[in-house]
């Protein structure tokens, strides 16, 4: 069995975190599945290389911005490979051009179009974990493209769809998906399971735990999503098909 895993940048912001990853993800190994693992730039890397790039040039070229940003990820995705060998386990990491995400041509918000993964079916196949930066791949004219703030996202449900995984779990500093996000509004509740419409509503709405065109091919690939915490063991939310009235619509009277 196939499994795809996504880390976001608070999950991977220090040195300790990354090998607590690396511990997640043998653990999920070592229980005999198949193990993709997305990462995002390590915490706010992504933000510090737009600063530096502002104070260079203000209006740098849609192209170098991609070349730059990509940066992060590439980062974080060798630590993390790193962290898996000093742990005695086989880790290869990927570029999104590596292993075949090819996006369209818009520079800064491009769109997956498809992914090969060849690379990544021949890395499972010798029993390594596969590591793939996320929030990246290579346009059709052989360029560098990211998929817009908070892509990772995508990456993680593309692959899983493009290779055939049930679940998808993502992973990142809050226990789960709330009513409301629970930095602002305390009170919120956690939701134990949520409908696809349901996600994609709340996405739409500007609450950033998820980003909406995850949300919306993991509904066309019913791939299941589970949001969980990095820092502990909860199950978190899950993300699928509903069956009945959910706690969402109880709590807000939805129709
Ligand atoms: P990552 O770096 O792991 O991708 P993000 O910062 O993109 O993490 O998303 C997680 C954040 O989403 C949480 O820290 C939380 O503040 C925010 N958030 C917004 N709305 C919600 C919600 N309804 N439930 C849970 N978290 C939410
Ligand atoms: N590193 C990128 C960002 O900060 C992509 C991601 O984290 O999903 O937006
Ligand atoms: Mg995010």
């Amino acid at each position: 069995m196939l499994i795809v895993q996504k880390f976001g940048g608070t999950s991977l912001a220090n040195p300790e975190r990354i090998k607590a990853v690396a511990r997640r993800v043998v653990r999920e190994k070592k229980s005999g599945k198949d193990v993709v693992v997305v990462v995002s730039a390590m915490g706010e890397e992504t933000d510090r290389l737009l600063s530096l790039a502002e104070a260079i040039c203000p209006n740098a070229p849609k192209r170098e911005m991609d070349m730059l940003l990509t940066a992060g990820e590439r980062i974080s995705m060798s630590l993390l490979a790193m962290a898996i060998h000093d742990l005695g386990y086989k880790a290869v990491s990927f570029t999104g051009s590596q292993v075949g995400i090819i996006t369209d041509t818009r520079h800064t918000r491009a769109k997956i179009l498809e992914v090969k993964g060849d690379r990544l079916r021949e890395a499972l196949k010798r029993g390594k974990i596969a590591i793939v930066a996320g929030f990246q791949g290579v346009s059709s004219e052989k360029e560098v493209t990211t998929l817009g703030r908070g892509g990772s996202d995508i990456t993680a449900v593309a692959l899983a769809s493009y290779l055939g995984a049930k679940r998808c779990e993502i992973f990142t500093d809050v226990d789960g998906v709330y009513t409301a996000d629970p930095k602002i509004a305390p009170k919120a509740r956690r939701l134990s399971e949520i409908s696809y419409a349901e996600m994609m509503e709340l996405s739409r709405n500007g609450f950033k735990i998820l980003h909406p065109d995850a949300v919306e091919l993991a509904s066309l690939n019913k791939i299941e999503l589970q949001i969980r915490p990095s820092l502990n063991n909860s199950e978190g939310t899950r993300i699928r098909e509903s069956k009945g009235q959910s706690e969402m619509r109880k709590t807000h009277r939805l129709k």
